[in-house]
This record gives structure tokens, sequence and C-alpha cells, in this order.
């Protein structure tokens, strides 16, 4: 018989799938690496079960804990799977703008949701670093893997994305291409490609614009789970060639784009990523082969990036493919 021994084991070994519609034009192969074929539908699945394992090692979390997190609900649901199967309480902050499906997937696991303001400072109490600062300290026995520092989520990428991407494009991988929200992905892929190729990996960041990583203040964009307003210790800039920054009408529009031409129903992030990796990929030679990661499903977005309403209330393009934009956060 084969079987996983628990859902857990399902985590990684996503596949690579070349776009071909959405890359018109380009002589580069473009290769998606598709996170949403994790059991909790994301990338995120990968750093969860690594940062609790790390925890239960170090003895940070114990017996009948609670996990607290800051997520935008991707990082929770990892949690949350990871949780479940040891008997751990979870208690999630995420901020105003989370799509509601998302949230509510997080309380289908069993999870507690706590909803902060998205725009005030990243130092406020009120934001949600600082109201899961202050459940963690009313909470006995809790534990905040804090994604946003914590090296082993940088560490499950160097261990499993950046090995899967290079065994699967048999070495041929020369630039790799990944949104950065905490940075762990890009940063742990990144180290492992860059060993593997003696540097000959490129690896460029996509960011919205407005966020630091692009030179940006922080200022508000649509996107979700990428951009910060202040730099996480999971991210390393040393490992990144080059940030391309993409606004939301741009990132929306291709995500709209890879779930009608490519099949792939996917979050806003990978849109930004996709459409960074076209402009990278744009004078490439024909042997360059592009890696992008898409790290999660549009399902849970299905009210914001896929609703006509939605994208016309904000003045974004239209079901025609008309991609008239005004600035909607200036
Ligand atoms: N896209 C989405 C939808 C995410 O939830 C995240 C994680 N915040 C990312 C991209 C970015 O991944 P990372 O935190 O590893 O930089």
């Amino acid at each position: 018989m084969r079987y996983a021994e628990s859902v857990l084991d399902t985590i990684g070994n996503t596949p690579l799938v070349k776009l071909s519609r959405v890359t018109e034009g380009i002589a580069a192969t473009v290769l998606a690496k598709v996170e949403f074929f994790n059991p909790g539908g994301s990338v995120k699945d990968r750093i969860a079960a690594a940062m609790i394992d790390a925890a239960e090692k170090s003895g940070e979390l114990k017996p009948g804990g609670t996990i607290v997190e800051p997520t935008s609900g991707n990082t929770g649901v990892g949690l949350a799977l990871v949780a479940q199967q040891r008997g751990y309480r979870c208690i999630f902050v995420c901020p105003d703008k989370v799509a509601e499906d998302k949230r509510a997937t997080l309380r289908a696991y069993g999870a507690e949701v706590v909803v902060t303001p998205t725009a005030v400072p990243a130092d406020s109490p009120d934001s949600y670093y600082g109201v899961s600062d202050r459940i963690v300290a009313e909470t006995p026995g809790a534990y905040k893997p804090n994604q946003f520092f914590n090296q082993n989520g940088p560490g499950a990428h160097y261990a499993s994305t950046g090995p899967e991407i290079w065994r699967d494009t048999e070495g041929a991988v020369t630039h790799f291409v990944a949104g950065i929200g905490t940075g762990g992905t890009i940063s742990g892929t990144s180290r492992f490609l860059k060993e593997a190729s003696d540097g000959n990996v490129r690896v460029i960041g996509a960011d919205p614009v407005g966020s630091v990583y692009s030179g940006g203040t922080g200022r508000p964009y649509l996107v979700e789970g990428v951009g910060e307003d202040m730099w996480p210790g999971a991210y390393n800039p040393g490992l990144v060639d080059e940030v391309i920054a993409v606004d939301d009408a741009e990132s929306f529009a291709m995500t709209r784009r890879l779930a009608r031409e490519e099949g792939l129903l996917v979050g806003g992030s990978s849109g930004m990523a996709v459409a960074a990796a076209l402009r990278a990929g744009k004078d490439l030679p024909a042997d360059a082969v592009v890696v992008v990661l898409l790290p999660d499903s549009g399902r849970g977005y299905l009210q914001k990036v896929y609703s006509d309403a939605w994208m016309r209330s904000l003045g974004f393009a239209g079901p025609d493919g008309d991609t008239t934009v005004r600035e909607v956060l200036a």
C-alpha cells in the first residue's frame, strides 16, 4: 500500500508547470512552482512544520502549549495543521485587509482568529505585531514562532524548495523569481540554488510598489502576503540580485490571466511574481530557465481579485481586460 502516514507527510515536492500562454513573445522557458499543491494550500506549510519541530526541540513549545502568530492566513493554516496533529491551541492575528475567506479557513481548522486594522504603523500597539505580543504575554504556555525573524523559515526552503527546483530542472535553472513577504522563501531557496550552481543562478525578488524591499516607504497596497513596511530577519537581501516592483493593477491582471489562460487559480502574489518573471525574462535567450514560485491558491480570493465588482470598485481592469487604472491608495 502507498499512503502518507499523516497529512504533514504530503508537504513539499510540488510540481513545476510550464507557462505557455502568458509567456507569448518570450524565448526562455518559464516554469511555475505551484505551491497550492501543499495540503494547507500554500508554500507556508513548509515553514510551519520546520518552526514547530525546532520549538519542540528547543523546549520553547511544551505539550499543551499555545501557538500565537501574526499571519496573513497561509502560515496560520500550516501551523494549524501541525498543531492539530500534536495537540496545541492556536491563536492567529491578522490585519483586516486579509480576505474573510482566509480567516474562515483558519477557524475551520479549529484555530482562533483576532483581526486588527491594516492602516496603523508596525510599531503601534494596535498593529498585528503589537496585538500578538500582548496575547503572548497574557497567555500561559504561549509560543510565538515569529515567522518574520525565525531562521527555520528560510531553513525550510534551503532544505526543500531549493533542492526540489534543482532536482526537477536537473540543474538547468538559470533564474529564480519569488515575491518577498517575510523573505524566507527567496532567502532560503536562493542560498541553496546559489550554492548548487556556484553562484550562477540569478535571483529576482518581486515586490508590491510601495513596499520597502523595492525602495518604498511601506505605503498600503492590496496584494496580500508580500511586501513590508519593516525589514524582517528572515530576509537576506545579500542573496537577492534584483528586486522588481509591480503595482496592484498589473499583479491582479496577471493573476486573472493565470486562471483563464494557464488553468492556474492562484492568489494575487502569484500574479505579481509572474509579472516580475516576465519582465526579467523578456530579453533572455532560449536556453534560459526561469523558475517562478506561485505561493498560494486563488480560492481564498474569489470575493476579491476574481470578483469583477470588487475589481471595478477599486478602478482595476474589468472582465473585458480593460486595463485602465486609477491610483486607489495614493
Ligand atoms: N504570497 C503569499 C500569499 C504569502 O502568504 C506569503 C507569505 N507571507 C508570500 C507570498 C511571501 O513568502 P515569504 O514570507 O516566504 O517571503
